[in-house]
């Protein structure tokens, strides 16, 4: 008997090479078979007459077959099958397959047939080439309706995953709906079964979307669950309430170079009231690229540090770290707060040198500072949340550039402030992530609800806008010219190259190489390039930053892959090669690569394709400057994958699909809530309850 749990290589009409593909799509059971949807559907359903007012269109006809053939053609080894069919019209119209003899099998004279495909004229007749078929007497599967296209893997056609699905389908009778009837009855929801087989046969248009509803709701509400269960749990615990000294902070804005944004007041003072509940922050402070998040970590850092509170703050790399250190010290000069660094590079040397040695002595002096509670704020990466750094007592954890640090890092390192080890005991830190990332608001709402979220969404009043121009490849020439006049000028310029198609790491080193090389050779013979790849040593990365910082490089050219996240207020130039590549939102990113210091600056693009599609895209770049408005543009032309950067986010596609549609977000959140709220753990869901844990081991969400 089979039944959901069947193996599909256990199913005899399933011959084990269809089982091998299948199991390379992750598809194992009859379970997962029925919840491989369609990601698209061909419109078939309306039959069409045979007449040449449909000739160009995609349609479907029905006819009776007046005459079939089948002719060899052995020089190339190739069959062609024919028929022709005649509706009330009596306008005959030829259908061809290539290699497809067993089509004509099926179909003999005088049958009556249905055709989808496109209607051409060939001559002075009618023709199909290779329409999709089935006799007309039987339900319309492949014709005739709309027909559910799957993504195909090599060997597998759309077709044949149809004809697996359909008897299955039965089986889907057996499967536990996990949303509540009361719910599915309230909101007009499809029961799973319906779901299932409208969305793998719909009926019509209508069904098809409810169907889509149904499974793009029952997704997004597991998401909720998780997100509001993320939440509860983080405020189940407690911690220090550090209360607002409002003069401390007064004085210390009225002293700042410059006067703080609307942006910046408003987010700062949604930060020094959260520090002082008794429940720990757990904030995102959301701002584009140089609107000045720092300065409001620093006015989150001074509150908490001045009250004898310790404070620390991590960044994703070394360079980020010092560039912190010595940003952050400034600001706080007068406050005669003890700031200091800590990083991890003390571990690549050898234990027996003497250099080693004294990097060590210092690394526990520091140590034993930190515990005592001499530190006030410790400035690193995340070597800072590790086994052998203790506090004294820790209260504020600022993670800067979150979105650098992998997705699992991030669950990780918010696991990881609930259990830093300090002499506090019973309360844990409040916590501020910072992304530079622009998150569009609806995506914020449906995959950030476990956090509050500050935004940033307005620069500071004295910026240029960085001048952005696409350049097509005979503009190249002007454009190298034009770099050349800004180094004799004293600025300093990136060139970022894509990453490779092919992205094992030797096809990378050597398309950097041999562009670096080029570069050297033929481009600025005269000038100093420095690479930067994936594949150098962090140690080498660090130097060879260092030395951009320095100005001993003039040039300095990075594959995509490695993070330049570092502040160079003298460049003035980036170019971005191959740009069409790159999502609006990365391509954004690099930009504010520079624009950071008082020098007006520039972002080429160069591009060598010239589709419509590629260059509207890249216009967005040359039309502004907001990345807000960018990453809401990138999120309508590319769906939202690209936020979660290349690491798969496991979140299913129809929920991705509608991670734009605010509506079904704020249904899904307050069912959610509903749900919590009466029964927080699931005890009397437990349909539920399994499929959030099923959901739960492929998805990782803030
Ligand atoms: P990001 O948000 O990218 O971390 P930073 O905090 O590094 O931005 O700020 C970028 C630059 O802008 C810094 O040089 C900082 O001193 C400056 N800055 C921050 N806020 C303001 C402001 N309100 N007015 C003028 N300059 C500001
Ligand atoms: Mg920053």
């Amino acid at each position: 008997m089979i039944t959901l749990q069947t193996q599909l290589k256990n199913i005899s009409k399933i011959t084990p090479k269809y089982a091998a593909i299948l199991e390379k799509m992750e598809l194992r059971t009859v379970e997962n078979f029925l919840l491989c949807f369609p990601f698209r559907y061909d419109d078939f359903s309306e039959i069409a007459e045979i007449s040449t007012r449909n000739i160009n269109k995609t349609v479907t006809v029905e006819g009776i077959v007046i005459k079939k053939k089948i002719s060899r053609i052995f020089r190339r080894k190739m069959t062609i099958a024919e028929i022709i069919i005649e509706d009330e019209n009596k306008i005959p119209l030829k259908a061809v397959w290539f290699n497809q003899p067993f089509v004509l099998e099926s179909l003999p004279e005088g049958s009556s047939v249905r055709l989808s495909g496109k209607l051409t004229l060939k001559g002075k007749h009618l023709n199909m080439s290779a329409p999709s078929w089935e006799r007309a007497g039987r339900e319309a599967t492949n014709t005739g309706c709309l027909v559910p296209i799957y993504s195909e893997t090599k060997g597998i056609t759309s077709k044949w995953i149809r004809w697996q699905i359909k008897p299955l389908l039965e089986m889907a009778k057996q499967m536990h709906d996990p949303i509540p009837y009361e719910i599915r009855a309230r909101l007009n929801l499809y029961d799973i079964y319906t779901a299932l087989v409208q969305i793998h046969f719909p009926d019509s248009k209508e069904k098809l979307l409810r169907a889509q509803k149904r499974f793009a709701f029952s997704e997004m509400l597991l998401i909720q669950l998780k997100t509001l269960q993320v939440k509860k749990q983080w405020e189940a615990n407690s911690s220090l309430q550090i209360k607002f000294n409002e003069k401390l902070i007064k004085e210390f804005v009225e002293k700042l170079p410059f006067k703080l944004t609307g942006a910046q007041r408003k987010a700062s003072f949604e930060i020094l009231k959260d520090l002082e509940k008794p429940i720990p922050m757990n904030r995102l402070l959301n701002g584009d690229v140089g609107s000045g998040k720092t300065v409001v970590a620093a006015i989150a850092s001074l509150q908490a540090a001045s009250t004898g509170l310790q404070v620390a703050i991590l960044a994703p790399t070394e360079v980020l770290a010092r560039q912190h250190y010595l940003s952050l010290s400034e600001l706080l000069k007068k406050h005669s707060l003890n700031v200091s660094l800590l990083t991890n590079s003390y571990r690549e040397i050898s234990a027996d040198n003497p250099i080693l040695k004294s990097k060590k002595t210092k690394r526990n002096e520091l140590l034993s500072k930190i515990k005592s509670g001499e530190i006030d704020l410790v400035i690193g990466t995340h070597a800072i949340i590790q086994k052998d750094v203790i506090f004294k007592n820790l209260a504020l954890i600022i993670i800067d550039e979150q979105h650098r640090f992998g997705v699992a890092q991030r669950a990780y390192l918010q696991q990881e402030t609930m259990s830093v080890k300090d002499g506090l005991g019973k309360t844990i830190p409040h916590l501020l992530t910072m992304t530079a990332t622009p998150i569009p608001r609806t995506l914020s709402i449906a995959l950030f609800g476990s956090l509050e979220i500050s935004l940033l969404d307005e620069m500071p009043k004295n910026r240029k806008e960085i001048i952005t121009k696409i350049i097509p490849p005979k503009l190249r020439q002007e454009a190298y010219d034009f770099i050349q006049k800004q180094i004799e000028s004293g600025r300093q310029v990136f060139i970022i190259l894509p990453l490779v198609e092919d992205s094992r790491i030797m096809t990378e080193i050597k398309a950097a190489t041999s562009e670096h090389q080029r570069l050297s050779e033929k481009v600025f013979p005269a000038l100093n390039i420095g690479l930067l790849h994936g594949k150098l040593k962090s140690k080498e990365k660090e130097a060879v930053m260092q030395d951009f910082k320095d100005k001993k490089i003039n040039i300095l050219v990075a594959t995509s892959v490695v993070e330049v996240g570092i502040d160079i207020p003298n460049a003035s130039v980036i170019v971005i090669e191959d740009a069409e590549r790159f999502g609006l939102s990365q391509l954004h990113q690099f930009r504010g690569r520079v624009g950071r210091g008082e020098h007006q600056s520039y972002c080429f693009l160069f591009t060598n394709s010239n589709t419509q599609k590629a260059t509207e895209r890249l216009q967005a770049m040359e039309d502004t400057n907001d990345g807000f408005e960018i990453s809401q543009k990138d999120l309508l032309l590319r769906g939202p994958g690209q936020f979660f950067g290349t690491l798969q986010s496991g979140i299913p596609d129809i929920a991705m699909q509608n991670l734009t549609n605010v509506k079904l977000i704020k249904f899904a959140r307050a069912e959610a809530q509903n749900i919590l709220d009466l029964d927080p753990k699931l005890k009397k869901h437990p349909l539920l309850a399994s499929a959030l844990k099923k959901f739960q081991e492929k998805i990782h969400l803030e």
